[in-house]
């Protein structure tokens, strides 16, 4: 490849169709934000809606805005918009509880619909929670089912007669390695086994089409590519075809055909809202609507485009800047098989990490050696990409990284 040079990225940036979309956006003066991936930005617009929010909706309107301003729609409203982000239809998507929570009920729910299996499917490495919450679903089960996890390369092979449950995060969080949804899953139902995608580094990163593919569940989250802001809920998808016959252990009122009716007897909703199970939380729900709104006006074809060639250059850069200064590359080089996000590795890295991010440059750190940088296309230049690396030769070359200030273990990497 010829050298690039920083006229390029500017040049880029200069033909990008998506380059409005950053105005919307409030970043932080003088940042480079390659985090997006963990946490969002925060659109312009939530500022007023959190004010709109807890200064008409709840201090004037107070428990009539459960109707005047339609709180008790928020779950399925999000949801539905939602569903066109992620290729389901409407009816399918609700927002609801945390990404946890909500695969708990569902991978619960799924293997109510497999009474006779005993497996449930997912890799090592798989993210902490989704490990966590199976194990917790397994010991509840007494004995009844067990987690088995098999390295990526061996998942289709590890699909049997006796898989009730496949569980796995589609664009994993540390490498950004992506797997095929559709090859996976014809391979589940081949065996009559379910299939639940975490969809987590995917939603309004990469193109999802869970419906052509036709995924039977997933489950998302509110605060990474959506922008829904810190803590915002989560959403889950159940394919149409189950949701008549779907059962899930946390079956609180919101979930009820009537909640209002105050009856002593549970009995689901008909629809996706028998997934839900306590009161929306209207402050975090109302705010993900503004990211989602964002993100469901933007053409996911074009995301994907400049995500890969930001990636694509990133790469092309660590090698010609920082070949020798002992990065290794966690991220596979072919797009297909890549999120929206390139992990490094290094030895150093969570002290270089701290070293670029006193400068501004805000990436991530995932034990024990990965450095994350994510590439968030409605709000990343390709400028952005540059000075990064750029940085990033300057910290090595004087060894910056070197100081005992960037070698402090902080609680959040
Ligand atoms: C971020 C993330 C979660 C987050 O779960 P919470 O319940 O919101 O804490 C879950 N799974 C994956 C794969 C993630 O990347």
């Amino acid at each position: 490849m010829t050298l690039l040079n920083k006229d390029h990225f500017i040049e880029l940036d200069r033909q990008d169709p998506l380059a409005q979309f950053r105005e919307e956006f409030e970043l932080p003066e003088e940042h480079i934000y390659l985090n997006g991936n963990s946490l969002g930005v925060m659109p312009k617009a939530s500022k007023e809606k959190a004010r709109k929010v807890v200064e008409q909706e709840w201090g004037q309107g107070l428990i009539r805005s459960w109707n005047t301003a339609d709180w008790i729609h928020l779950p399925r409203r999000v949801g539905d918009k939602i569903a066109g982000i992620v290729g389901a239809a409407p009816g399918e998507v609700i927002v609801a509880d945390s990404t946890s929570v909500n695969l708990f009920k569902l991978a619960a729910a799924a293997l109510r619909l497999r009474p006779n299996r005993h497996k449930i499917l997912s890799e090592p490495g798989n993210f902490p929670t989704d490990l966590y919450i199976l194990q917790g679903l397994e010991r509840f089960m007494d004995g009844k089912v067990h987690l088995h996890t098999q390295p990526r390369q061996e998942i289709l092979d590890a699909i049997d007669d006796d898989t009730a449950l496949v569980v796995l995060t589609h664009v994993h969080y540390k490498s950004g390695a992506m797997f095929n949804m559709a090859e996976i899953t014809r391979k589940a139902h081949e065996k009559g086994a379910l299939i639940l995608w975490d969809l987590s580094h995917s939603t309004g990163a990469v193109p999802v089409a869970l419906n052509n593919v036709e995924a039977d569940f997933a489950i998302g989250c509110g605060y990474k590519y959506l922008n829904g802001g810190p803590g915002a809920p989560g959403f889950l998808f159940v394919a149409q075809r189950h949701q008549a016959e779907l059962e899930q252990p946390l079956s609180g009122w919101f979930g009820h055909a009537n909640a209002f009716a105050m009856s002593d007897t549970y009995e689901p909703a008909p629809g996706i809202e028998r997934t839900l199970c306590g009161t929306t939380p209207v402050v975090g729900a109302s705010l993900l609507e503004v990211g989602v709104d964002i993100m469901a006006a933007a053409d996911m074809g074009r995301i994907r485009e400049k995500s890969l060639k930001m990636s694509e250059l990133f790469i092309a850069l660590v090698e010609q800047r920082l070949a020798d200064h002992g990065f290794g590359l966690a991220t596979s080089k072919r797009p297909a098989e890549r999120g929206s996000q390139v992990s490094l590795t290094h030895e150093h890295g969570f002290a270089i990490m701290q070293a670029l991010i006193k400068r501004n440059i805000v990436g991530d750190f995932r034990a024990p050696d990965i450095m994350r940088f994510g590439f968030t296309p409605l709000y990343v230049r390709y400028i952005d990409i540059w000075n990064c690396i750029d940085a990033l030769a300057q910290i090595m070359e004087i060894a910056e990284w070197d100081r005992p200030e960037f070698k402090k273990i902080t609680a959040v990497t």
